[in-house]
């Protein structure tokens, strides 16, 4: 006897690929894509991850988010999923696509007759664009020690204001320390998306190289709480938020990785990531090999850190430190 075989399924999964280049072996080369629909309509959410080859914890939590929406169907709307944009980067541990060097994430929004960099770029880029989404949330991964939170990039202008205006509200939700990126990095993913009036969110789950299954968990419940405030999911019973010390929460912050350092030499931390440091605080000294200190670095303002360099060789002009920091 067949068990319920006249109930419909309420959304509908689907694993396949988009192509984007034959190898010099003849083989091709392609991005996997994951999609769920709901039967019912309503917002689409895209996930992103792997734009850096060595990012590899946003593949994990989009294939946990997937498992737990096939436990607990969407509500309403679509999840769709790109989780490895760079394969060619990921099997050799580089940030970049190894064969051009090339970083994927300035390469957008791409050129199909463009560099290897690009025509990727645009096969991404087109794909989501054409679902017309909601919003899409770009998985990344950051120093090795390093805390979560979401990143929103600098005001893209009036005209892009209404995807700007959701991009940072769904931030607000997401229960992780919430960013403002300086940096006008105008041909990444997340910051092309927006200059489409696309809104994206960038979010940072840690470490590289190796997927943190603490940062799984958290990158999981961080997306359920923005599903939820799409109304797509159940709200959780008590809504995810990473613990942060006190002074923290409710604070706007910037992100800054100054003062760089000034002198070649041995790093030795004073800080690591989540402590809030004040103006003027002591942070990392840096030493030459017969022990004489070389420079100290002192934080410019009162931040929390978010995360610390991967390595302690100092150059001149090099960043040791990254600060959220608090704005007056
Ligand atoms: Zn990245």
């Amino acid at each position: 006897m067949k068990a319920n075989s006249d109930k419909k399924p309420s959304q509908r999964v689907r694993y396949s690929f988009v192509k984007i280049m034959t190898g010099s072996d003849l083989s091709r080369r392609r991005l996997p894509f994951m999609a769920l629909d709901s039967i019912n309509p309503g917002p689409m959410v895209w996930l992103t991850g792997c734009i850096h080859g060595d990012e590899v914890t946003g593949i994990v939590t989009i294939q946990e988010v997937f498992k737990r929406l096939r436990r607990q169907p969407l509500i309403k709307g679509s999840v769709y999923a790109f989780p490895l944009m760079n394969p060619i980067g990921f099997e050799s541990g580089s940030r970049n696509i190894t064969i051009s060097r090339e970083d994927l994430n300035r390469s957008f929004p791409g050129n199909k007759d463009g560099s290897l960099a690009e025509r990727i770029a645009d096969k991404i880029f087109t794909t989501i664009k054409q679902t017309k989404p909601t919003l899409v949330l770009d998985l990344h991964n950051d120093w090795i020690k390093s805390i979560p939170y979401t990143v929103t990039d600098p005001d893209p202008g009036e005209t892009h204001k209404r995807a700007y205006e959701k991009a940072k509200a769904v931030a607000q939700k997401s229960g992780f320390l919430v960013v403002l990126d300086t940096d006008e990095i105008r041909e990444s993913l997340s910051f092309s998306l927006l200059r489409h009036d696309i809104a994206a969110l960038t979010i940072e789950l840690g470490e590289s190289y190796v997927v943190n299954e603490k940062n799984v968990q958290y990158g999981v419940k961080c997306i359920v709480n923005i599903l939820a405030y799409l109304e797509m999911v159940e709200k959780p019973g008590q809504p995810f938020s990473f613990e942060l010390p006190e002074v923290v929460k409710g604070k706007s912050l910037t992100f800054s990785t100054k003062p760089f350092s000034s002198a070649s030499g041995i790093i030795r931390f004073l800080s690591k990531a989540g402590d809030v440091v004040k103006k003027g605080q002591a942070v990392a000294r840096i030493y030459n090999t017969f022990g004489k200190l070389q420079d100290t670095i002192f934080c410019l303002s009162d931040a929390i850190v978010l995360g610390h360099s991967d390595s302690s060789v100092a150059f001149p002009g090099a960043p040791v430190m990254a600060f959220g920091v608090f704005q007056k």
